[in-house]
């Protein structure tokens, strides 16, 4: 018997599986619950208000105290946010968070100039068929210019990757830049990652020889995972990312049975040791 292969593909898939294939294993196919992470639902908090910004206001409203208020407005909906919830923030630990928010999105003030930028679509759903596999992503932001030219924003509240981790990161990038190419019909100019917390913004131009190689690699990972179904084999990488993984209970390196795992079992939560 062999495992179920993933329904799609995604940058975060890809970078998961080239990490640690077992931890991309438990997370993409046998759907483990993770916990959430007050940085994983303040990014989100972030995100909508940057969305409401340049979805309702035009180009010369988008001022620091809009900005504000869309925070304000982005935070009234994630009070029934069921991950918001899930986190269970005593007050203080709320108003820290909020406060958080309110910085990054300060932050972004000091890398661009929202007035001039000429968004034409905000969390864009992509999906491209590379050969029978489904590749997919999330598009924060398309920004089209002056000179007709398509520019992809992606807003990072996290910590900007160090340089062992910034070719992974600049990989998800190339696969923005080939959904754009394949479902738009055009290759962006410029992609860029603005990592709010610095702040500063890393930006790539794609060109056709960065996006056939995304084309080769997301081939090979995609024939990796499905050799990995087919032999049941998904070995554990530890790295530093174990320090942040959910799956220890489960991992060899760490004393686990990887065979303990119930797969699809949404409701039964991973133990993480102390
Ligand atoms: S603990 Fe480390 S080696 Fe084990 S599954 Fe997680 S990332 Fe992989």
């Amino acid at each position: 018997m062999s495992f179920p292969l993933p329904s799609s593909l995604s940058p975060s898939k890809v970078s998961s599986f080239k990490d640690c294939a077992l931890a991309f294993r438990f997370s993409a196919i046998d759907k483990l619950p993770e916990p959430t992470s007050p940085a994983m639902v303040r990014g989100t908090l972030v995100h909508r208000a940057l969305e409401l910004l340049f979805w309702d206001e035009a180009a010369g409203h988008r001022t620091p105290a809009v900005a504000a208020e869309k925070l304000d407005q982005a935070w009234a909906e994630m009070q029934v946010d069921p991950e918001f919830v899930e986190l269970a923030l005593p007050v203080d630990d709320q108003t820290k968070f909020r406060d958080d928010a309110s910085t990054l999105l300060d932050n972004y003030f000091a890398i661009e100039d929202p007035n001039a930028v000429n968004a034409i679509g905000t969390e864009l759903y992509l999906e491209v068929d590379l050969g029978g596999v489904k590749l997919r992503g999330i598009i924060d932001r398309l920004d089209l210019t002056a000179d007709g030219e398509l520019i992809v924003t992606d807003y990072k509240t996290g910590k900007a990757p160090r340089a062992a981790y910034e070719n992974g990161r600049l990989g998800g990038v190339q696969f923005y830049a080939f959904l754009c190419e394949q479902v738009l019909g055009r290759r962006p100019k410029h992609i860029q990652l603005l990592h709010l917390a610095e702040p500063v913004a890393i930006i790539s131009t794609p060109t056709e020889q960065s996006i056939r190689g995304l084309e080769q690699r997301a081939t090979a990972v995609w024939r990796a995972i499905e050799r990995a179904c087919e032999r049941e084999d998904f070995r554990p990488k530890p790295s530093g990312l174990c320090d942040y993984c959910s799956f220890k209970a489960y991992c060899p390196a760490f004393g686990g049975d990887p065979s303990l795992v119930v797969r699809d079992a949404a409701a039964v939560p991973v133990a993480i040791p102390a």
